[in-house]
């Protein structure tokens, strides 16, 4: 048994209480290889921000369980030499699906779990979710649950329709389950691809896509309901447009990949909304940068020679969402 404690981690239990209060939303950028951890901590520390580094299941299994452990102890070191004095660095478990993957998460460093039964009929989702908060509470770790159904592929977890969260649902389930937060579905979606050309409008002057809005109207009955309870948004890059153009400048192939508009996003951080995840637009930074770099230098063959400016892309887009989308930065 690892204690998160042991490894300089927290978990997320103070940080959403003062995100939920300020009026803004912590970053949740998933990772799995040396350079995303890079520019997640420095641009952490860079902004002075609490960050919540997270992991799904094939990431844990692409990276390995032990080596995920000390670079997340190696991030809290690394973020104290760059010159933050109380780093705040959560390592979280993204769509745990089992009681025994959260288990053994909590049982090896990690400070936060989610616990995705959402695909679950409902009453099954509780005593899931139930039996998670449990054991992750003996260890002073917090659990996310999630209601309703997001669209969209995410490593293991897929789905061809989204199921809005019901406002009706929501205070029966975080009583019972004793979860610390909540996932709910408003219409984000994972992925690159986040919804068709038919759920889409086309912008008459760039023809780009417009996608349809997210459900503020569910959001704010649910924040009713569930006054100053964390609630956090999946699937919500916004698959900036430059990153997809460079892409398919390069070789790349990304036609009509449409992402959440950031301006809704800065409107959900402003509300109990107090995690944003973040996935695709790191995916987006750092492809967009090495095929630009294989483009222009074909002759490179060194990795750090294209890895450094992807690292120095992701970096970008971390500090571009934290300080003008999410709000998160000078909270430390
Ligand atoms: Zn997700």
């Amino acid at each position: 048994m690892t204690s998160y404690k042991e490894l300089g981690l927290v978990n997320t239990r103070e940080m959403f209480a003062k995100a939920v209060a300020g009026g803004y939303a912590i970053p949740a950028f998933n990772f799995n290889t040396l350079e995303q951890m890079q520019a997640i901590v420095q641009a952490a520390v860079e902004t002075k921000s609490p960050v919540i580094m997270q992991v799904s299941k094939g990431a844990r299994n692409y990276a390995n369980g032990t080596i995920l452990r000390y670079m997340a102890q190696g991030a809290v070191e690394y973020a104290k030499e760059l010159g933050c004095e109380n780093p705040q660095i959560v390592l979280h478990l993204d769509h745990g699906d089992t009681f025994e993957l959260c288990k053994d998460c909590i049982d090896n460093g990690f400070s936060s779990v989610m616990i995705d039964g959402s695909s679950l009929p409902y009453e099954e989702n509780i005593a899931l979710t139930k039996k998670v908060v449990e054991y992750a509470h003996k260890f002073d770790v917090t659990v996310e649950a999630e209601l309703g159904v997001l669209a969209g592929v995410e490593d293991e977890v897929a789905s061809e329709v989204s199921h809005y969260t019901k406002p009706e649902e929501v205070v029966d389930f975080s009583t019972r389950s004793g979860c610390d937060s909540l996932a709910i579905s408003i219409g984000t979606s994972h992925g690159a691809y986040k919804f068709t050309p038919e759920q889409c409008t086309r912008d008459p002057k760039t023809g780009k896509l417009v996608p349809p809005p997210l459900a503020f109207d569910i959001l704010h009955e649910i924040e009713k309901r569930l006054p100053g309870f964390p609630i956090v948004l999946h699937g919500s890059s916004s698959v900036p447009q430059d990153e997809v153009d460079t892409i398919n400048a390069h070789g790349g192939k990304l036609p009509d990949a449409v992402g959440i508009p950031e301006e809704q996003l800065r409107e959900a951080s402003k509300s109990a909304v107090c995690k944003i995840n973040i996935d695709s637009d790191s995916r987006l930074a750092m492809t967009a940068a090495i095929r630009k770099h294989f483009d222009e230098k074909p002759g490179d063959f060194d990795p750090r020679q294209y890895l450094k400016p992807a690292r120095e892309n992701m970096k970008k887009m971390y500090i571009h969402k934290i300080v003008e989308v999410l709000g998160s930065n000078n909270k430390l």
